[in-house]
């Protein structure tokens, strides 16, 4: 037997088709998957797992669509690419926008996000991260999860106080 085929077109074994089973850009499952409207990536069709009010962050395209810039970008119908989108930039407070652009819900990060202060209770002058960390507002000050606890007691306290008189 003489090698007669050129060298080039020789192909060991049957080759599969170079298709990847696609998979959601955010968590790895493979199964029951759509494309984001947004950005055409595969991503968990499990919108339908959410809760209501329950705040719970356990859907990938609930997730994608509603903590991103690239989700945001899309509802609000601005134009050209969500990361050099002024509007975007406009309508958050920075570390929120950095947040919005950097999380782990998102299928591209913010490549330089800008840089901002971080935000610290007003009472106990811890670091609160806005994104993930539990806060209240009041005017334009903020509280960690636990002032807001503590805040709310000497409420009570001092409500009960009063009716007692
Ligand atoms: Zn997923
Ligand atoms: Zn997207
Ligand atoms: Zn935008
Ligand atoms: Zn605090």
């Amino acid at each position: 037997m003489t090698k007669t085929k050129s060298k080039s077109n020789v192909i060991p074994f049957p080759m599969k088709k170079l298709q990847e089973k696609p998979k959601c850009g955010l968590c790895g499952k493979k199964t029951n998957l759509i494309q984001t409207d947004c950005c055409g990536n595969w991503i968990c069709n499990d919108e339908h797992k959410y809760v209501m009010f329950s705040y719970a962050r356990n859907s990938c395209s609930r997730n994608h669509r509603r903590f991103t810039l690239c989700g945001y970008h899309q509802a609000e119908s601005h134009s050209g690419n969500w990361k050099d989108c002024a509007e975007c930039r406009q309508s958050f407070m920075t570390e929120m926008y950095v947040w919005y652009g950097t999380n782990e819900y998102n299928f591209e990060k913010l490549e330089n996000p800008p840089s901002y202060k971080p935000t610290k209770c007003s009472r106990c002058g811890i670091i609160i991260k806005l994104g993930t960390d539990g806060y209240s507002m009041l005017c334009d000050q903020f509280w960690c999860e636990e002032c807001t606890a503590i805040k709310r007691k000497e409420d009570i306290q001092e409500h009960k106080k009063k009716q007692k008189k």
